[in-house]
């Protein structure tokens, strides 16, 4: 950090690996306690906190209270070699580097089992300076794993966030249209649901803004709630949300639209007392991949046939076909208003 001429801190930039605020802690087991010794001042001298331990037996008991950052394994001790093949399997020590070491050089073949075994590399103590060197090696890889594992997890974390509607926690308008249009490109059939509450500006203006922003937090619980598991449910713009089953034919997706018209025209919202019910209307059109239909004409089906299901009454389902629009199971007389409706499809619906 250093100060600009305002007197404000600001951050120096630095190609300098980032400092490790507290000691790294190093696992010892060793049978010899003189051999532990040595290794602990060694530890100490280059500023790790050693934690002893004699036998293997011992080292799961202690990995439960604290996860070291490198543990350095007698190679020649009873069971060392079972210990660390079963370290590499465990998802909390997977990632912690070991290092095998004995006092004097040890037997190539065993040096080998240990590293097939799962151990990150071996080192004979008779040689100080390189065991310091190659446990520096393996903290500093650990360092640069850990970094980027949490670069990666952030960058999930926006992504995700950034797919999402902040006011419901349902996907938002840019996250829905993607999933349209990977369904549309692979060709998989899917239904779209376009769910439009009713006269929801009267809520706004009767009840306030507030009391509008819990009725959309209340549609979107109920909509996520009757969800399957394999459907997407976005808020798509201010009181409309879209609900997208894959592998629904028109039959299906009509009963569909019409359990969750339902379950919303049920919801009792406390905020509104018994003055004002919500009712939802619904369009839906569903993809089925022969026809060339681009992801913004399933759109505009879907719109088009909301439209129908507002100008016909509201409260209901209206599903597209073939690029008309229907009730099912009666259809609505007024297929006029159709041609209407594409001149305003893609506008507020
Ligand atoms: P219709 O039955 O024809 O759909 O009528 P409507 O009143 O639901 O539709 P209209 O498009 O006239 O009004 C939608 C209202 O939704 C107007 C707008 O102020 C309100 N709105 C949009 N986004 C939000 C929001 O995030 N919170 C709240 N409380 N209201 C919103
Ligand atoms: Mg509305
Ligand atoms: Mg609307």
């Amino acid at each position: 950090m250093h100060s600009d001429p305002k007197g404000l801190w600001i951050p120096r930039l630095s190609n300098a690996p980032s400092i490790v605020e507290r000691k790294e802690c190093i696992l010892v087991v060793h049978e010899d306690s003189g051999a532990r010794e040595r290794l602990m001042k060694m530890m100490q001298t280059d500023g790790y906190e050693p934690v002893l331990l004699e036998s293997a037996d011992d080292v799961m008991a202690a990995l439960g209270q604290n996860l070291p950052d490198l543990i350095l394994l007698d190679i020649t001790m009873a069971l060392g070699l079972e210990l660390c093949g079963e370290l590499r399997m465990l998802e909390p020590t997977r990632d912690v580097p070991i290092i095998l070491t004995s006092e004097k050089a040890a037997e190539e073949e065993l040096v080998a089992r240990g590293l097939l075994a799962g151990a990150d590399d071996y080192v004979a103590a008779e040689r100080p300076t390189e065991l310091s060197a190659r446990v520096r090696v393996q903290l500093r890889n650990k360092r640069y794993r850990d970094a980027l594992q949490r670069v990666r997890g952030e960058r999930e974390a926006f992504r995700r966030q950034a797919a999402v509607d902040p006011l419901t926690g349902l996907l938002n308008r840019r996250a829905l249209a993607d999933i349209i249009s990977e369904k549309v490109i692979a060709g998989e059939p899917v239904a779209v649901l376009f769910i439009d509450i009713d006269h929801f500006k009267t809520v706004n203006d009767r009840f306030g803004h507030a009391t509008g922003d819990v009725v959309l937090k209340e549609v979107a619980d109920c909509l996520k709630r009757g969800m399957r598991s394999g459907d997407h449910c976005g808020r798509y713009g201010g009181e409309e949300f879209v609900l997208l089953a894959p592998g629904i034919v028109s039959e299906q997706a009509y009963r569909m639209a019409e359990r969750h018209r339902l379950a919303i025209a049920g919801l009792r919202v406390t905020e509104l007392g018994d003055k004002h019910r919500v009712t939802a209307s619904i369009g839906v059109a569903v993809f089925e991949a022969e026809g060339g239909e681009t992801s913004d004409d399933l759109l505009e089906r879907a719109d088009t046939a909301l439209y129908m299901a507002k100008t016909t009454g509201r409260n209901r389902v209206v599903v597209a076909r073939d690029g008309a629009a229907s009730t099912l199971p009666a259809k609505p007389s007024g297929f006029d208003q159709l041609s209407l409706a594409r001149g305003r499809a893609g506008s507020d619906g």
